[in-house]
């Protein structure tokens, strides 16, 4: 997919800031450091408009980046990041709570992964969480540059197990760093919304 343009329309805190509008909405959530802002910036063909995980001590907000005048893609800030205080993290519990109990736009949660590894106990979570509200989750099983094609479909099969994901939800293996799986990450992308 050509992505011509890209804004950052609001960073959010809360609920009142969130785009007034029908466009429909993409989040993406992932542990932090898991590579995120890599897999945004490789999608939407920017070299750094999703920022690096957002340090500890910094506002965790909900970025809304609005894409071709169409749709929009929601950042999530990382979770699993140890030296995050209780305030914080509660903080954040809320925050992802009233986003994704109610909101409407929303259509379908990418969640992204590291094929190289059995996912964490935060991964399972989130999943968890997600499948709770029932939201369509995509799941991105980044850095596939770093493990061996003849490791990867067993791989897959471990994240596939480890999430015990539904069977109407898919995994996709992509690499930021080589570009591989970006178009059927979009393909699969689009086939939630009407753009
Ligand atoms: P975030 O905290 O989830 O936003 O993670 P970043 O996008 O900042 O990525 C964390 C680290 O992983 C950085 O050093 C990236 O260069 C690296 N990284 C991210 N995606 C890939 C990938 O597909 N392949 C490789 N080899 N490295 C990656």
């Amino acid at each position: 997919m050509k992505v011509n343009s890209v804004e950052l329309v609001i960073s959010a805190v809360k609920e009142q800031q969130y785009p007034n509008d029908p466009f429909p909405e993409i989040a993406l959530a992932g542990r932090s450091n898991v590579g995120k802002s890599s897999f945004i910036n490789r999608m939407i063909q920017r070299k750094s408009m999703a920022r690096t995980s957002a340090k500890p001590g910094k506002t965790q907000t909900l970025n809304f980046y609005f894409i071709n005048e169409n749709f929009y893609f929601v950042d999530v800030p990382g979770y699993g990041y140890a030296k995050v205080s209780k305030k914080e993290r509660e903080k954040w519990g809320t925050m992802m709570e009233t986003y994704f109990s109610s909101r409407e736009e929303l259509k379908l949660t990418v969640l992204i992964v590291d094929l190289r590894h059995k996912p964490t106990e935060d991964d399972f979570l989130m999943y968890d969480f997600l499948k709770y509200y029932d939201i369509p989750v995509l799941i991105i099983a980044t850095k596939m540059d770093k493990v061996p094609k003849s490791k990867r479909q067993k791989q897959l099969k471990v994240i596939s197990e480890t999430l015990d994901i539904e069977p109407e939800d898919r995994i996709v293996p992509f690499s930021a760093e080589s570009g591989e799986g970006k178009e059927e990450a979009w393909k699969a992308i689009r086939s939630y919304m009407n753009v």
